[in-house]
């Protein structure tokens, strides 16, 4: 999963771009739930929230949900059943 770090504007271009509908409008800044970001894998090559965020940096992957290509995949599969 990516996180948004405190170098976030609360721009709102992020939150729409999501396939997942993983990033929402937390108590300063937009947030990413990490059981919903699949890094935009099953969607898009690119992560498309920090592919567009306008501040550079800002959308780093999350140090505590490193995931391999495969992990994201099959989180990918497990959102898209259940909707
Ligand atoms: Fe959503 Fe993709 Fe950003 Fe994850 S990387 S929060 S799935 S836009
Ligand atoms: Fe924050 Fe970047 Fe999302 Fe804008 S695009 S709300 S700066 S994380």
């Amino acid at each position: 999963a990516l996180i948004i770090t405190d170098e976030c504007i609360n721009c709102d271009v992020c939150e729409p771009l999501c396939p997942n509908d993983a990033i929402y409008v937390g108590e300063l800044i937009y947030e990413i739930d990490p059981a919903l970001c699949t890094e935009c894998v099953g969607h898009f090559d690119e992560p498309q929230c920090s592919l567009f965020c306008p501040v550079p940096d800002c959308i780093p992957k999350d140090p505590n949900y490193l995931e391999t290509p495969a992990q994201l995949l099959l989180k990918f599969e497990r959102i898209t059943q259940t909707k």
